[in-house]
């Protein structure tokens, strides 16, 4: 392998949208993100109350509760 090809990879801040900032790996120094583990649905478990929710709502529709 020859030297001076790739990029240096390194160690990276990144800063999301909602104010938090992490460490990653980039040939960034710094990346600017939109979400991130602090925020992300996934992570939060937000996205997957809320879906519940939505489906307790059609029920309760549905059978007019
Ligand atoms: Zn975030």
């Amino acid at each position: 392998m020859k030297e001076g090809i790739h990029p240096d990879y390194k160690k990276s801040i990144a800063k999301c949208a909602c104010g938090n900032t992490f460490e990653t790996g980039s040939v960034k120094e710094e990346l600017k993100v939109d979400i991130c583990s602090a925020c992300h649905p996934f992570f939060t478990g937000k996205q997957k109350l809320v879906d519940a929710g939505g489906r307790v709502d059609k029920f309760k529709k549905k059978f007019g509760l």
